[in-house]
């Protein structure tokens, strides 16, 4: 097979560094071994500084993002519990949709797409008895929205609910702050803002948490997602539950020490500085942002796409004359609107600068 070089500007993943790609050749080696044990443990100590917590439970699952996702859910959700939910995109929805299968009674919230979602009305539905998750998406890659965080450990609170936060995109591209916000459950992926290969998916777990885990009446409904027997391998006792994706580990391992050899508030800045300098670019190009500035996600960007323009034809161009990748719209935005991505090591003026001039001939 030809390697193949692309640029990759879409919703994830992202371009990932030599040095992280190095780290994934490295020979394979048991899962048991200690050096292997001292990666992970390093690897662990890092991730709990990049989501800013103290939390002991704190691992990543050998699955993409979507996997942790599930297992924050079958962990702390029975059934016929209820989960209050708010979605104003794709993953909010899926959200939803995995709390049910948990067996959930399942209350939304909604907001339209691009918009994000209002903590008064969150607060209503907060009302309306007690919930055991409020789940809701820091950056929502569907539209391109953050959603600001600091309403909703008070609103968690006032309905007795665990708080529980997608931060795929967002961890390692804008400031997560476990501890700070409150936050008792979260679920990341590798592929967005860490800038590490799509396969495995942080999760943390504050100590109220751990707490629901470890008194839930029926056992976790997902054998592989059960956090009470996965944490006796990242625990002390070292009991194997399956084999971790070692080489995975060692990528991720790589990629947080270039987040933390950045810093977390450099990286942060970088990231906000080159979604501004393309958001400029791109409306000097004549083109729309549907996002209002105040709640725009630095990492991922939303595009309307102009009327009478080919979609899949743009992309097909950029992806065959600069092996550029931009993603095209989700749900709701299908067909109507770009979404380009700045996320890591993608989040460069190089990358904001080629993609400018890829869009601008392409147009014409
Ligand atoms: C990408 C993404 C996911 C799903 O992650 P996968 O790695 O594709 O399974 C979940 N939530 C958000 C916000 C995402 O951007």
């Amino acid at each position: 097979m030809s390697s193949t070089e692309r640029v990759l500007m879409g919703p994830g993943p992202s371009d990932v560094p030599p040095r992280v790609l190095e780290a994934l050749s490295r020979p394979t080696i048991g899962h048991l071994d200690p050096v292997f044990l001292e990666v992970l443990d390093e690897a662990q100590a890092m991730l709990r500084q990049v989501f800013g917590t103290k939390n002991a439970l704190t691992l990543p699952m050998s699955a993409t993002g979507s996997a942790g996702m599930e297992t924050c859910f079958v962990n702390l959700l029975e059934s016929g519990e209820r989960a209050l939910i708010c979605r104003n995109g794709v993953f909010g929805g899926r959200m939803a949709e995995v709390a049910r299968r948990c067996g959930a009674e399942v209350t939304l919230v909604d907001a339209p797409w691009g918009k994000a979602i209002d903590p008064d009305d969150v607060a209503k539905a907060a009302t309306e008895g007690s919930f055991k998750v409020l789940g809701i998406v820091h950056a929502e890659t569907s539209t391109g929205v953050l959603q600001d965080l600091s309403p909703f450990r008070a609103i968690a609170d006032s309905c007795g609910a665990l708080l529980l936060v997608d931060a795929v995109t967002s961890l390692g591209g804008v400031a997560v702050d476990l501890d700070r916000m409150g936050i008792d459950a979260v679920y990341s992926g590798t592929q967005k803002c860490l800038s590490c290969p799509p396969g495995l998916s942080p999760v943390s777990f504050s100590e109220r948490a751990r707490q629901v885990l470890s008194t839930r009446k029926t056992p976790v409904q997902s054998w592989y997602f059960d956090l009470n027997l996965i944490g006796r391998y990242f625990g002390d006792e070292r009991v194997y539950h399956h084999t971790a994706p070692v080489n995975m580990i060692f990528a991720l391992h790589e990629a947080l020490r270039l987040v933390l050899e950045e810093g977390l508030q450099a990286r942060y800045a970088r990231h906000r500085e080159q979604a501004a300098a393309l958001q400029r670019g791109l409306q000097a190009l004549g083109l729309e942002l549907p996002v209002e500035e105040s709640v725009r996600l630095p990492p991922l960007t939303l595009v309307r796409i102009p009327d009478g323009i080919d979609d899949r034809a743009v992309r097909a161009k950029l992806l065959a004359d600069h092996g550029l990748e931009i993603g095209g719209g989700l749900g709701d935005f299908k067909g109507k609107a770009w979404r380009i991505g700045l996320m890591g090591a993608s989040a460069t003026p190089q990358h904001v600068k080629l993609c400018l001039g890829a869009l601008e001939e392409a147009l014409r």
